[in-house]
């Protein structure tokens, strides 16, 4: 199980999809979850970094838990995934602050992601926030953006979330550039 952690971890940071300090990763495990340590280096997880907590209740482990433990049990506890990414990358945030969804242009965000939905836009929110809203929206999507603040993505395992999370950003920078190049597709 760790070493699933570490690699989706390290590919996150490595192509810039969370910050040194930003992002979290969680598996189910039954009635509980193996969550990121709140405050964890994704780009260099070990042993100590992995919490495991219930998905209901809480425990002495609990407050070591991401400090978006919320959002992922609320996920856990509404929709079938099994893995939860949440990462900060940098093109799909820049664009939650000027569209109302992300419609991916290119063949493959096409394929995979029709439509990205963007929620809590234009609230002030804190970490934690939107579990329900962020769990209903991925009972029909694989990803969904925070405004101004990053990604939630589910799958079986943690590589098929982070893989959804790495198209989502592919296809957001494809239309950034397009942008700036004055092409916006429709
Ligand atoms: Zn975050």
């Amino acid at each position: 199980m760790l070493s699933q952690f570490k690699a989706v971890g390290h590919a996150l940071f490595t192509q810039g999809l969370v910050s040194p300090c930003s992002g979290n990763l969680s598996i189910k495990l039954g009635e509980h979850l193996v969550i990121t340590h709140r405050g964890s280096i994704l780009g260099s997880i070990g042993e100590a970094d992995l919490v495991e907590t219930g998905i209901a209740k809480n425990d002495r482990a609990t407050p070591l838990a991401s400090s978006e433990l919320a959002v992922h049990r609320s996920i856990y506890k509404n929709t079938s995934a099994l893995a939860v990414v949440h990462a900060h990358p940098p093109y799909a945030v820049a664009l939650s602050f000027i569209e109302k969804e992300i419609i991916p242009c290119d063949m493959e965000g096409r394929a995979l992601l029709p439509k990205v939905l963007i929620l809590g836009q234009g609230i002030a929110l804190k970490a934690g926030d939107l579990g329900e809203e962020i769990a209903e929206t991925l009972k029909q999507y694989k990803v969904v953006l925070v405004w101004g603040h990053g990604s939630f993505a589910a799958g079986q395992l943690l590589e098929e979330a982070y893989y959804y999370t790495s198209v989502l950003e592919q296809s957001c920078r494809l239309l950034y550039l397009l942008k700036a190049l004055g092409r916006i597709l429709t």
